[in-house]
């Protein structure tokens, strides 16, 4: 049975006292729900990769509730400690060097020198982690290779009874993943675009490198896998028809002929697009056998700031599986 704790300090208080027990629990963040274990935790973590199906040489971003915990892992660049200035609390996370006496199990990071680090804004969370007082350990909880989850309904479609419990912390604002900029090269990367965007990073520290998701380029950071968020339909990008069993992933005044749509934003903005994203590609699957629909037609949008993430997010929802 997988307990549903409510957002209250009780809730919290259980929530820590769990994890402290070496047992997983789901929480909210701003941007998706985490698979959270205590990170210090060897068969902890061991349990989150296990649960979600995940490959162990894919590493899990470490959740803090402060900076300055954050950076007892790991070794903080000026440029580290300008974009937690910035942007902590907040959907970036920052790839460093691990620390000689960093305190996360080795699993948690794939054996990597390098650890990825988040103090995340959703105050459930924030409290979360102030109660449990250490490095929380958190994928997304979803199944690998699946549409992320951006409510307990979400993640209960997938993990229920696998999991100890979920903390109950509402919608997530922001609905994509955090940004993850590795910090370890001689030049800031970019390695997953998400909820913050790339030009308000180039704004605070200059030109960021991008790394390219193209076919057989070698892959930079293990697990920055080029088929996931994957919804069962199969969905194709960059639409302007839509197929006679298409279902429309709408993005302003939709396409004509589609029988099933689900608009990201009829106003064409971008944030709110993101955040209903993951929402629309699970309805879309639900609705598919009802309407005959046997494939997603996804509408183009624009190439920059949310925009980036979103069609991230999309190409890899097309990528062949
Ligand atoms: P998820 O846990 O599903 O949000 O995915 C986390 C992403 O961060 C994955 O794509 C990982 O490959 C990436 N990541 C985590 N740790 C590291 C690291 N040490 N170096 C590079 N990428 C990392
Ligand atoms: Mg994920």
């Amino acid at each position: 049975m997988t307990e549903i704790l409510p957002p209250t300090p009780g809730g919290i208080a259980r929530a820590a006292a769990m994890l402290d027990d070496g047992q997983i629990v789901a929480f909210g963040t701003e941007t998706v729900y985490g698979l959270g274990a205590d990170a210090t935790n060897g068969v902890a973590v061991t349990g989150v990769f296990a649960a979600k199906g995940r490959p162990d040489f894919n590493p899990l971003i470490c959740h803090y509730a402060s900076a300055d915990a954050a950076f007892m892992d790991v070794v903080a660049s000026a440029t580290a400690h300008r974009l937690a200035e910035l942007f902590w609390p907040g959907p970036l996370t920052l790839v460093l060097p691990r620390r000689a006496d960093c305190r996360v199990s080795s699993l948690a990071g794939a054996g990597l020198p390098s650890l990825a680090v988040r103090v995340p804004s959703h105050p459930v969370a924030l409290a979360l982690l102030g109660a449990f007082g250490g490095p929380v350990a958190a994928p997304s909880a979803n199944l690998s290779g699946h549409v992320s989850p951006t409510s307990v309904v979400h993640v209960l479609a997938g993990l229920s009874g696998k999991i100890a419990a979920i903390l109950d912390s509402g919608p997530c604002r922001v609905g994509l993943e955090s940004t993850v900029l590795d910090l370890c090269g001689p030049s800031p990367t970019l390695l997953r675009p998400g909820g913050v965007a790339l030009e308000a990073l180039e704004a605070a520290i200059g030109p960021v490198q991008r790394q390219p998701l193209a076919a057989g380029h070698a892959i930079r950071a293990p697990g920055m896998l080029r088929s996931h968020y994957a919804p069962a339909l199969p969905l194709r990008t960059l639409a302007d028809d839509v197929g006679p069993h298409e279902a429309l992933l709408a993005f302003g005044p939709p396409l004509p002929g589609a029988g099933l749509v689900f608009q990201l934003s009829e106003a064409m903005d971008l944030p709110v697009a993101a955040a209903r994203l993951f929402e629309g590609l699970r309805w879309l699957d639900e609705q598919a056998s009802a309407h005959g629909v046997t494939g997603i037609a996804a509408m183009r949008i624009p190439d920059s700031g949310l925009g980036r993430a979103i069609n991230d997010r999309l190409g890899r929802a097309a990528a062949p599986r």
